[in-house]
């Protein structure tokens, strides 16, 4: 009995943990530097004189199809987030589904 308000608690720690639902963003946050259309421009020299950084949401899709969305800088900490977000609530809601198995294999008749 203990023990099982322990892993009680452990569950309800863990759904506390659980990233807001306004945050969630899937993707991966990439950023490119890049040379312009100007030949003689410096960016050609060399990789550190592109420019950029340039931010862009990838986001997958069935069939391996990846849409890229440009992310203007001053949005990029919160889309940031939104991905750890997203993360974050499927490494909880793992957690969540094994405390909750393990409360399931105490009722009777779960082997
Ligand atoms: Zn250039």
């Amino acid at each position: 009995m203990k023990q099982l308000t322990a892993t009680l608690q452990a569950r309800d720690a863990a759904i506390r943990d659980l990233p807001p639902w306004e945050q969630i963003i899937r993707g991966t946050l990439i950023q490119y530097h890049r040379t312009c259309g100007n030949r003689g421009c410096r960016c050609y020299q060399g990789p550190r004189y592109r420019h950029g950084p340039y931010w862009y949401l990838a986001v997958r899709w069935a069939r391996g199809r990846q849409k890229l969305y440009a992310v203007p800088k001053p949005l990029v900490p919160e889309v940031r987030r939104g991905v750890a977000a997203y993360k974050k609530l499927w490494g909880g809601a793992y957690r969540i589904a094994e405390i909750n198995l393990n409360i399931l294999k105490r009722r009777e008749g779960v082997a």
